[in-house]
């Protein structure tokens, strides 16, 4: 509790220092290595929320130095999701912006150029150290239960000797001389932070031997260039700050506030790992999990907002906005509630159905499912997709889905296509009660074709015909959606209306 109020009134006295002089730019800077994952979607949505909750710009950068892992199209992916979510950028790769081009290795001369301040200022230097010396270390260190890393030997020749050693056309790198005194800093959501980082590291490469930077360099040097008021990252980076720090101090300037934002775990306490899809943005969205159901998901593990969601609470964007508090952040990891997510998915099918203006798009969303999901019935005209039925099929299964997909699974889809089989009425002994059904049923008003109405209906026609009211149910059942089991016949023959109930009954008339 101390520690929280202590966090907040150290915030509160960074903000005033900071925002009076800067306006908060903040980006997401993610590298094309494959797919948005729940991680990478909350540290864009948290760089996002911060940057308009304090009328300040977020960003979108592409970090892809190391090109031995760049996904073709993972940036097109990568900004389709984010589109997707709703976290738009106000400058990117596509839109570009004042401090762009926002892809690193379109910036790979602004590196090139950044590196000889360091070199010439001393606080960089040629490495000539060959993979075998390195690999050798490596082993020795490990041989001696070490902690294995570079052992500094390059940061000690003297001016002649890298001379000669360039002149040799000797292949290099360049790395940065990490200082012995440990860099703290104040993190936004972790307090004071330090770590110790020569004990564990050489100095770093900044620059490759194939020219190209390393992460640490051109992720310093971009958000120097980029102004960038607030780092907000996984918890991950935090080892690496201290470093990031020394760069900014190498290089005279004043290096942004940062906070880490603490992991993600499964609800069983597990690590949520890449390799698993269904932390894949993209397998929600195919699910069939609207964007504020997987947002409002993915805030609930780690809170970051001045009121707890409560058990209905599904916060639209501008809540998010307001109620979006930094300090508020948890220190600890926090775990995802798969439960969760489709209930805040049912509670966003219900706003969506709510205002009218969003019933266009729900309307196309279906039908796209069903024609994908009954595609075999595509051409011969039997799908039931007009505008009013999508509609109400949608408000009266509302309480019986969590995502739209379901809408296409065997127990409702009698509600878009004539069920495959014919229920033989001969055979189940009811053909006349059924012929005399149907002809009662063609002389009813549609407007009757109402559950409560149908109901007391269908219990004086099995009254007066003496059949048993549950093997007249049955019968209809099969006949109306080919289900042994599911929704209330009366429902269905309200959501169906009077027309395609009348339709199913003729087949096994005939
Ligand atoms: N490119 C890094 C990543 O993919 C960015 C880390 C940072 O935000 O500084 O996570």
């Amino acid at each position: 509790m101390q520690r929280n109020l202590l966090r907040a009134s150290n915030f509160q006295l960074l903000q005033k220092r900071f925002f009076k002089k800067y306006h908060v730019r903040v980006r997401f800077a993610p590298s094309p290595t494959g797919h948005l994952h729940l991680g990478g979607l909350r540290t864009a949505l948290y760089n996002y929320l911060f940057a308009r909750s304090n009328k300040g710009t977020f960003l979108l950068r592409i970090e892809d130095t190391d090109q031995t892992r760049v996904v073709p199209g993972a940036i097109e992916k990568l900004q389709d999701d984010l589109l997707w979510a709703g976290i738009i950028p106000d400058e990117d790769p596509t839109r570009g912006g004042p401090t762009g081009p926002y892809v690193q290795s379109a910036r790979l001369e602004l590196y090139k150029e950044q590196v000889l301040k360091l070199l010439n200022n001393e606080s960089a230097y040629y490495c000539f150290c060959t993979e075998t010396r390195l690999n050798l270390l490596r082993k020795e260190a490990i041989k001696c239960g070490q902690i294995p890393k570079y052992d500094n030997r390059c940061r000690h020749f003297n001016k002649d000797k890298v001379k000669e050693m360039l002149r040799k056309n000797s292949s290099y790198c360049i790395r940065f001389k990490l200082s012995s005194t440990p860099e703290s800093f104040n993190d936004l959501v972790y307090g004071d932070v330090l770590h110790d980082i020569s004990k564990t590291e050489g100095d770093p490469v900044i620059v490759k031997s194939d020219g190209y930077p390393t992460y640490h360099f051109a992720n310093v040097i971009d958000d120097h260039f980029m102004e960038i008021s607030h780092v907000l990252r996984g918890i991950e980076w935090q080892v690496s700050t201290p470093k990031h720090i020394m760069l900014y101090k190498a290089f005279g300037w004043d290096p942004p506030i940062y906070g880490h934002l603490p992991l993600i775990l499964n609800a069983d306490g597990t690590k949520l790992s890449k390799r698993q899809g269904d932390i894949k943005v993209e397998s929600f969205r195919k699910q069939g999990i609207f964007p504020l159901a997987l947002l409002n998901y993915v805030i609930g593990a780690g809170g970051g907002f001045y009121k707890e969601q409560q058990n209905q609470d599904l916060y639209s964007y501008q809540q998010l906005i307001k109620k979006f508090d930094i300090s508020k952040l948890k220190m600890s990891s926090g775990k995802l509630m798969p439960e969760k997510l489709l209930e805040f998915n049912k509670l966003e099918i219900a706003n969506l159905l709510r205002n009218e203006k969003n019933h266009k798009f729900l309307i196309e969303r279906v039908k796209k499912l069903v024609l994908e999901a009954f595609s075999e019935r595509k051409n011969d005209g039997s799908l039931q997709l007009d505008d009013y039925h999508i509609i109400s099929t949608l408000k009266w299964s509302q309480n019986r889905i969590s995502t739209l997909n379901d809408l296409v699974k065997e127990e409702l889809a009698f509600l878009w296509i004539v069920p495959a089989s014919v229920p033989n009425i001969e055979q189940a002994g009811c053909s006349d009660a059924i012929k005399l059904l149907n002809a009662e049923l063609g002389e009813i008003d549609e407007s009757n074709y109402k559950t409560d109405w149908m109901i007391m209906y269908l219990k004086n026609f099995a009254e007066k015909n003496k059949i048993p009211f549950a093997a007249l149910m049955k019968i209809l059942r099969s006949v109306l959606s080919g289900l042994k089991a599911g929704p209330p016949v009366a429902e269905m023959m309200e959501i169906l209306g009077k027309d395609r109930t009348l339709l199913r009954l003729q087949r096994c008339v005939s």
